[in-house]
């Protein structure tokens, strides 16, 4: 199986990005890669997906998220919140956090749960010393169907790989490798720094004057 994992840019068009990922340029689903990211990266792809929401609403978009604790905290809830449903009832989905058993994997630290309208969940902040650990979320508020079955069901806890990536949207979302134009016209994808019709690289660019 090839592997071959390239460092680049991506984004979704009008959207997102570009950000910084790893990805394998040759594994597409329908057209679309699935990029890996750091969790700075993801810290600021959260930030963008959760301005968005508030923007056009919360039933337009996955929202990203990242919650940070310290590997000796003690038990931490946290409660997100996404809108309301089409009766106007807000959507909330509660998150509790074992921080000791992240190193295991976030998926047995994590529990996910809903909230029924009109009860109040107390959130709890993460305290401790010891090292940052990190759990990071996707919402997909569109497929959100009643409290009852919404949270649980719309909420993936995203593990890191070996190397501490995130794949964020993989086979889901529409990302596409970022490009620069090159002065002689030509896009090249952001990873190819030769351009690909002429002699000038991506970053021996002619400076153009404002
Ligand atoms: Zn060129």
């Amino acid at each position: 199986m090839n592997d071959q994992q390239i460092e680049t840019r991506v984004g979704i068009e009008g959207v997102y990005g570009p950000y910084e990922a790893k990805l394998n340029p040759s594994k597409l689903w329908n057209g679309w890669v699935s990029p890996r990211f750091t969790l700075d990266t993801v810290r600021q792809l959260a930030k963008d997906t959760q301005e968005i929401a508030e923007r056009d609403g919360f039933d337009c978009l996955e929202t990203v998220h990242v919650i940070e604790g310290r590997a000796d905290s003690p038990n931490s809830v946290h409660v997100i919140d996404g809108g309301t449903d089409s009766k106007g009832n807000p959507r909330q989905v509660i998150v509790h956090v074992r921080w000791p058993l992240m190193d295991e994997s976030a998926e047995r630290a994590v529990n996910i749960f809903g909230v029924r309208p009109g009860v109040h969940v107390e959130p709890t902040e993460p305290s401790g010393e010891g090292e940052p650990r990190a759990v990071v979320l996707c919402v997909d508020w569109p497929l959100w169907r009643g409290e009852d079955n919404g949270a649980d069901q719309v909420t993936d806890v995203v593990e890191p790989d070996g190397e501490g990536r995130y794949m964020i949207g993989a086979w889901k979302w529409v990302w596409r490798i970022a490009w620069w134009w090159c002065a002689c016209g030509q896009d090249n994808d952001w990873h190819v720094t030769d351009c690909e019709s002429c002699d000038l690289t991506r970053d021996a660019q002619p400076q153009k004057s404002a």
